[in-house]
C-alpha cells in the first residue's frame, strides 16, 4: 500500500542527503530516509574541513583550527606550510550532520530513522518507492529520488548510474597521544611503507588526535599498516576505531529520469584528500537548484536534470577531474621520487606559492608551480601536459 506521495524523496542523511532535502524543503514536499536510527552515527571521517564548509553549513563549533600542513616525505624529510589564513577546521563530524539534519527540519523536510531503502520501480511521472522500517516494507511515491545514499549506493546500483574509478581503504581512531594532540598543524605521511597509494594522516583535534591512513596498493590490508603507524607515533591509547572505504570519482552518469545521485554515492570526493564533505555539500546545493527549475517547469525528465550534471563538470567536478590527473602522477611516483618532489617543493619560493594552496582547489597552484620550478615537468610530462 503507498503511504505517500512526495516530490522528492532523499535516501540518506549525511551532508549531501541532508543539503538537498533543506534546500528544496519549502518548495517540494520532501522526505528523507536515513537506516541509522541516530543521524551522524557511526562515524568514519576525520572531520577535518574547509573554512566553505563552515560558512556553507553555518556550524559554528569546532575542536580546533588548523594554520599549517606538515608532509612527512617516505625518507621522513619534512615539508612545513603555513598560511596566512586558517587552512581548515577540525569539526565534530556527527555535530555537522545533527546540525544539518537541524536545519532540513526547519525548512520542513519530514524525515524517517531507521529507514532503510530497498527497492524502486519507475511509474509515470515518477517512481515507487520500498523501504524497510520497524520489520515492516512500505512504499512512497515520488517525483524524484535522489541517491545520498553514500559509498554502498544502493540507489546509484539500482539505476545502473555509479561505476566508481577507484576505492581508498580507510582506517582511524581517535588517541590520545603525547605531542599529536596539540598545536595546529595536521601531518602527512606519505611512502609505500606506511600507506600506499594514498597517505596517514594525524590531526590534532584538542585533547586527542585522529589518525588514520588509507590505502589503495600494498600486499598487505589498511589494518597492518595502520598498527604500523600507530606503533611509529607511539600512541598508546585509541578512544575508538573506524574503517571506511572513500570512493574516488564516477565513470557513470548522475542522473536519469526522476533520478539523481549526489556525495559518495555519485564519487563526488577530492581526489588528492580523500575529502567528500565539501564537495557532497556543494553538488547537492547544485542539484537542488536543478531539481526545483525542473519541478516547476513540471517534470523531472533526464533532461531538465542534466543541467546538474553539466553545470557539475563546468564547476568543481573540473577541479576533482584535475585532481584525479595529480593522482595518476602520485600513484606512478616511486618513494624515491616521491623524496625528490619534496626537496623540490621545500626550495623556498615554491614553498610561499604552496602555503597559499586551497584545501578544496588545490591544482589551482599547478600553473604557478611549474611556472616556477619547470623540472617538475620531469615527474610525468603526459599528464602534466593534459592538466592543461
Ligand atoms: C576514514 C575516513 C575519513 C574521512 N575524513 C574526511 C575528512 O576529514 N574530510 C572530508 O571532507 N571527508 C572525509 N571523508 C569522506 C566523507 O566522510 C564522505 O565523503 C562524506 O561523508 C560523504 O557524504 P554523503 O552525504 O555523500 O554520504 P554519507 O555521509 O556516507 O551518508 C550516506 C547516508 O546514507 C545512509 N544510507 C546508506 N544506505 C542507505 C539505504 N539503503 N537506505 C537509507 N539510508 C541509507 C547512511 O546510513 C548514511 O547516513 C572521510 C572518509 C573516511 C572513510
Amino acid at each position: 500500500m503507498v503511504s505517500g506521495k512526495y516530490d522528492a524523496v532523499v535516501i540518506g542523511g549525511g551532508p549531501a542527503g541532508l543539503t538537498f532535502a533543506a534546500e528544496t524543503a519549502g518548495k517540494m514536499s520532501v522526505l528523507l530516509l536515513e537506516e541509522n536510527f541516530e543521524v551522524g552515527k557511526p562515524v568514519q571521517c576525520s572531520g577535518l574541513v574547509s573554512p566553505r564548509v563552515i560558512e556553507m553549513s553555518g556550524l559554528d563549533r569546532w575542536h580546533n583550527i588548523i594554520g599549517s600542513v606538515d608532509f612527512i616525505s617516505p625518507n621522513g624529510s619534512r615539508l612545513s606550510l603555513r598560511g596566512s589564513e586558517p587552512k581548515g577546521y577540525v569539526i565534530d563530524r556527527s555535530g555537522l550532520d545533527i546540525h544539518l539534519a537541524e536545519t532540513a527540519a526547519r525548512n520542513g523536510v519530514e524525515t524517517l530513522m531507521g529507514a532503510t531503502f530497498t527497492d524502486a520501480q519507475r511509474i509515470p511521472g515518477g517512481v515507487r518507492i520500498s523501504f524497510r522500517q520497524g520489520g515492516e516494507t512500505r512504499i512512497v511515491e515520488a517525483g524524484l529520488v535522489v541517491g545520498a545514499d553514500g559509498v554502498s549506493s544502493a540507489v546509484g546500483r539500482k539505476f545502473g548510474l555509479t561505476r566508481f574509478r577507484e576505492m581508498v581503504s580507510c582506517i582511524q581512531t581517535d588517541a590520545v597521544a603525547a605531542g599529536l594532540d596539540e598545536g595546529d598543524a595536521v601531518s602527512l605521511f606519505f611512502g609505500s611503507e606506511v600507506a600506499p597509494g594514498f597517505f596517514a594522516w594525524s590531526i590534532p583535534a584538542g585533547g586527542f588526535a585522529r589518525i588514520g591512513l588509507g590505502i589503495s596498493a600494498g600486499a598487505n590490508t589498511a589494518d597492518h599498516y595502520f598498527k604500523k603507524l600507530l606503533e611509529k607515533l607511539g600512541v598508546r591509547r585509541t578512544l575508538n576505531i573506524t574503517a571506511g572505504p572513500i570512493p574516488i570519482g564516477n565513470r557513470g552518469r548522475m542522473v536519469d529520469d526522476n533520478v539523481l545521485i549526489v556525495g559518495d554515492a555519485a564519487g563526488q570526493v577530492k581526489p588528492i584528500s580523500g575529502g567528500g564533505i565539501f564537495t557532497g555539500m556543494a553538488a547537492a546545493k547544485l542539484a537542488a537548484g536543478v531539481a526545483l527549475s525542473a519541478h516547476e517547469r513540471g517534470g523531472m525528465t533526464r533532461k531538465s536534470l542534466s543541467m546538474y550534471e553539466s553545470g557539475w563538470k563546468k564547476g568543481v567536478g573540473k577541479e576533482l577531474e584535475r585532481a584525479a590527473l595529480v593522482r595518476r602522477i602520485f600513484l606512478q611516483m616511486s618513494d624515491s621520487k616521491l623524496d625528490l618532489l619534496f626537496r623540490i617543493l621545500d626550495e623556498s619560493s615554491l614553498k610561499e606559492v604552496l602555503s597559499t594552496g586551497d584545501i578544496d582547489f588545490p591544482t589551482e597552484l599547478s600553473p604557478l608551480l611549474l611556472s616556477r620550478e619547470p623540472s617538475l615537468w620531469r615527474f610525468s610530462p603526459q599528464l602534466i601536459r593534459a592538466l592543461f
